[in-house]
């Protein structure tokens, strides 16, 4: 898949280089600055180890990045891991066992945990234990091994995603939300200063509307804008350059890219602004459920192009009109 306004990590992201690397260089999400702040601040008073963070919210939002600025304000290791890689719990406990005293674990995509994986978590977060059958048959027996303090960080798209026991073992759940166009162009500013590109704020800012509220999209967006630029011999990013790039990525005036207008074009033109089940445009687009789910709508609802109802999706009143189309009697705005 080849989607320039995707929110998953690609390769030719270099996403390291623009992390911020403390709370207060983290841009937005201002809720959730504050309130890990003072959590923060409270464990190192204590001398003790931050309790369970779970991030929720789209990629490319900051859950690493919040996660790794968690570590480093602490003052403690970081570890990282995902969901699907962890495949047996014996994986796990490896993992677990070999962390020093305070250190922070990442787990992304935690939702995508084998079952018997996240049994291994739930001592382990709530007690600090690990509890490891030794022998097999009537001679089986359970063995108890203490673990070394530490934080879960956990991440994932939708808090909903978790099950009850896991998502009940987080003290701090924490939502992130998209980000606001000045929010973003703040983001882009820092970004062109860390690579040492000349950017205009009309620059900045034509970027940071059309990112789709999210700063991994802009930083990338922003690295295509420099190609342009350097090609055409601008030394500073205007909006006319931005503008002009932007456009022949065909990342269109709200952000959108093909596949989003294939995705509205689809409930216009063959379901008439829908309902229509996400399963059945799933299969019209040829992308898996969970794309159209957690990658695609998210945004799409956000600024209000369609609704989910409980019989399907329905175009809004605005999807229409972005498409250059009459929305028929009686659609939803
Ligand atoms: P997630 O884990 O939610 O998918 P990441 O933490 O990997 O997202 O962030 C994606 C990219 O966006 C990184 O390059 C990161 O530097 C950048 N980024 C995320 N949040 C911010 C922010 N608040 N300020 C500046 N850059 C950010």
């Amino acid at each position: 898949e080849d989607r320039l306004l995707t929110p998953d990590r690609r390769a030719d992201d270099v996403d390291a280089a623009l992390r911020p690397k403390s709370l207060g260089e983290f841009v937005g999400q201002k809720a959730a600055r504050e309130n890990l702040r003072v959590f923060i601040d409270a464990a190192r008073a204590r001398g003790d180890a931050l309790d369970h963070v779970l991030f929720f919210g789209p990629p490319g939002l900051g859950k690493t990045t919040l996660a790794q600025i968690i570590a480093r304000e602490m003052g403690v290791g970081f570890r990282a891991t995902s969901g699907p890689v962890i495949a047996k719990s014996g994986d796990l406990a490896a993992l677990l066992t070999n962390l020093e005293d305070g250190d922070v674990l990442f787990i992304d995509e935690i939702h995508r945990l084998a079952p018997q994986v996240e049994e291994v978590l739930y001592p382990a977060m709530e007690d600090r234990a690990l509890d490891l059958i030794i022998g097999e048959g009537p001679s089986a027996r359970s063995v108890r091994i203490d673990l070394p303090r530490f934080t879960l960080v956990g991440a994932t798209t939708r808090q909903g995603l978790l099950t009850t026991p896991l998502r009940d073992r987080f003290g701090i759940p924490v939502r992130l939300n998209f980000y606001t166009v000045d929010e973003l162009e703040k983001v882009v500013t820092r970004a062109a200063g860390l690579l040492d590109l000349g950017i205009a704020p009309d620059g900045a800012r034509e970027i940071a509307r059309r990112a789709r509220g999210t700063p991994r999209i802009a930083g990338r967006l922003l690295r295509r804008v420099r190609d342009f630029a350097n090609v055409l011999g601008e030394a500073v990013v205007h909006a006319g350059v931005a503008d002009q790039a932007l456009n022949r990525l065909e990342v269109d005036a709200l952000g959108l890219d093909a596949m989003d207008r294939r995705y509205l074009t689809m409930i216009a033109d063959i379901y008439r602004g829908g309902p229509v089940g996400v399963e059945t445009l799933a299969a019209g687009l040829s992308e898996p459920r969970d794309t159209i789910e957690e990658v695609i709508e998210p945004y799409l609802i956000q600024i209000g192009m369609i609704a989910r109802t409980a019989r399907g999706r329905c175009l809004n009143a605005a999807g229409w009109k972005h498409l250059g189309l009459d929305p028929p009697q009686g659609a939803q705005d």
